[in-house]
């Protein structure tokens, strides 16, 4: 199971994470810009052509079960606009960001860092959370970079409580709600 873009983002989700606001904001990649490499691509666009760096959070979902906020670097432009410069595989043209300035703090050697909200209360997902967090960290303290080593051990300590997860995901997806495996259909339309 894969965190993915939600289709839609209920309040009593983001309360959970403790955001209050969000905008949609437009994407325009300049040429020279390289997807996950956001801080960079802001710089050079600022560089050339003004505005400032606006850092925030954006929004990704797995099941109905944890929210996954990503921190993002946009441009602020000289008329109070933000835009989103980095190229990505899943978003086209608009993406959901929440404007914080207080990642600053949490930036470590030019990588921005996750956060996970689970949004309902279960030992299972707290542990799976709890490895996504290990990750994260292991990620940051190592300039961006999890070896193979490290990776196939979190991914086996993950990968036990894998079908408990996809459980939850299904206890707690609706026929009506978006399915829990990422495909964008409601959930009756697509995985039993
Ligand atoms: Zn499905």
């Amino acid at each position: 199971m894969q965190y993915f873009d939600p289709p839609i983002l209920d309040k009593l989700v983001l309360k959970k994470a403790n955001i209050t606001m969000v905008e949609m904001i437009s994407i325009e990649p300049h040429e020279s810009a390289t997807p996950l490499n956001c801080l960079n691509n802001v710089r050079e666009y600022v560089a050339i052509n003004g505005g400032q760096i606006q850092l925030g959070w954006i929004f990704s979902i797995i099941g109905n079960l944890a929210l996954k906020l990503t921190a993002h670097a946009v441009v602020k432009k000289d008329d109070e606009t933000l835009l989103c410069v980095t190229p990505n595989e899943y978003r086209n043209n608009r993406l959901r960001f929440s404007p914080d300035n207080s990642i600053e703090h949490l930036i470590k050697n030019n990588h921005l860092p996750l956060k996970f909200v689970p949004l309902i209360e279960n030992s299972k997902l707290d542990e799976y959370l709890d490895i996504e967090r290990d990750i994260d960290k292991l990620r940051l303290d190592n300039s961006g970079v999890v070896s193979a080593i490290e990776m196939q051990y979190m991914n086996s300590k993950a990968s036990v409580l894998y079908h408990s997860i996809l459980e939850l995901a299904k206890e707690h997806t609706h026929k009506n709600d978006y399915c829990f495996c990422g495909s964008n259909k409601k959930r009756k339309k697509c995985c039993r």
